[in-house]
């Protein structure tokens, strides 16, 4: 089955619609990963036709990166679309928002380190900071884009009021939100000014930290430091209402398509817009659905029975707000 491909203005290769999401291949916040099946898994994104690898210094604080630039190595940089992020900082495991252009300019050299390369294909901005205006934010980036250290600019969990400000300074061609089909808050404000603006909206999430790839149940246990522990979403009374909700969707999904929930889910958010869906996987095996997800689409009656199915079983839904990091302390 051949993937579907999106333009990104700035890059001149089509862009996979689906995107590996490479998050938990850092192991911080994921319980731990193992480096070997985390190359085998970039390797095996490549050759399904996934070119979109999505990473960001802190995934592991670095692991991430040094990773995916180890996994691209020998020959396989020409065949990816690099998308990793900035303006994160950390100490001591704690993360605060700083988008200052000091901290932009040395992280961008830290970063082409990491990847073993001398360009990013698209770099986004990871969290809005408070504390430093977006146009400079906007103008050191788009200075990194005429050096040509960088091909295209995104922001991340960016409000279409911040998206503005930054394209008063320098092109934007896309924006990472959360979104997924129990977390859609972006269907308000951020997919429709990314329709009318031509960016590309890059889902995070898109399955649900896990949850809509239709394997986790009230039952199943996380270990560490994995985020899920601090989910609400995966703490009762929530969980078995999404769990459930998951298993209904199973059933339509096989019932009128004859593909799992996770093709579903993936789906869904493919045909909401000018998307690509972010699939976070650190086992080669996780990427098998891939090929289920193209070939068909979801009409206006799926999408009406997909929200029944969500409303009938999910009566306390809650977002995804628990991952956003504070800002920084100032300490006068
Ligand atoms: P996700 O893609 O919704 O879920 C990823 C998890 O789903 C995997 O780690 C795996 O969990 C499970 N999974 C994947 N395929 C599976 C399969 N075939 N069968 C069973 N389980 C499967 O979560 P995410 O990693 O949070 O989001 C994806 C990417 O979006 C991230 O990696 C990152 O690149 C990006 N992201 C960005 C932001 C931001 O602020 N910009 C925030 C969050 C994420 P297990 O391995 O535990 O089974």
């Amino acid at each position: 089955m051949t993937i579907e491909t999106i333009a990104i203005e700035g890059l001149t290769t089509p862009v996979s619609r689906i995107g590996l999401g490479t998050w938990a291949i850092g192991g911080w916040m994921w319980g731990g990963t193992d480096e070997k099946e985390s190359i085998a898994v970039i390797r095996r994104a490549l050759d399904s036709g996934v070119n979109l690898i999505d990473t960001a210094p802190v995934y592991g604080f670095g692991a991430s990166e040094d990773i995916v630039g180890k996994a691209l190595a020998d020959g396989y940089r020409h065949k990816a679309v690099i998308a990793t992020k900035v303006a994160l900082e950390w100490h001591d495991g704690a993360v605060f928002r700083n988008s200052s252009p000091a901290r932009i300019r040395q992280e961008v050299e830290d970063t082409l380190k990491r990847l073993r390369t001398d360009y990013i294909d698209l770099y986004q901005v990871h969290w809005p900071d408070p504390l430093v205006p977006i146009e400079e934010t906007a103008q050191v980036l788009d200075d990194l884009r005429k050096e040509g250290k960088v091909r295209a600019l995104g922001v991340s969990n960016f409000s279409p009021a911040q998206m503005d400000a930054f394209r008063r300074v320098a092109p934007l061609s896309a924006t990472q939100p959360p979104y997924n089909l129990f977390e859609r808050d972006i269907d308000r404000d951020v997919l429709p000014y990314a329709k009318r603006h031509g960016l590309v909206a890059l889902a995070y999430g898109a399955l649900c930290r896990g949850l809509l790839a239709g394997r986790i149940g009230v039952e199943t246990r996380f270990e560490g430091d994995d985020l899920r522990l601090r989910d609400p979403k995966f703490r009762e009374p929530r969980r078995e209402q999404y769990v459930a909700a998951v298993k209904a969707l199973n059933a339509f999904a096989r019932d009128n398509f004859d593909k799992p929930v996770l093709a579903l889910a993936v789906r869904w958010v493919l045909d909401r817009g000018p998307t690509i869906a972010l699939w976070g996987a650190r086992r080669p095996a996780q990427l098998d659905g891939i090929d289920d997800v193209f070939g068909w689409r979801l009409d206006e009656k799926a999408f009406r029975q997909i929200d029944a199915i969500v409303a009938n079983f999910v009566k306390d839904p809650v977002g995804p707000e628990f991952m956003a990091p504070p800002q920084r302390v100032l300490v006068a």
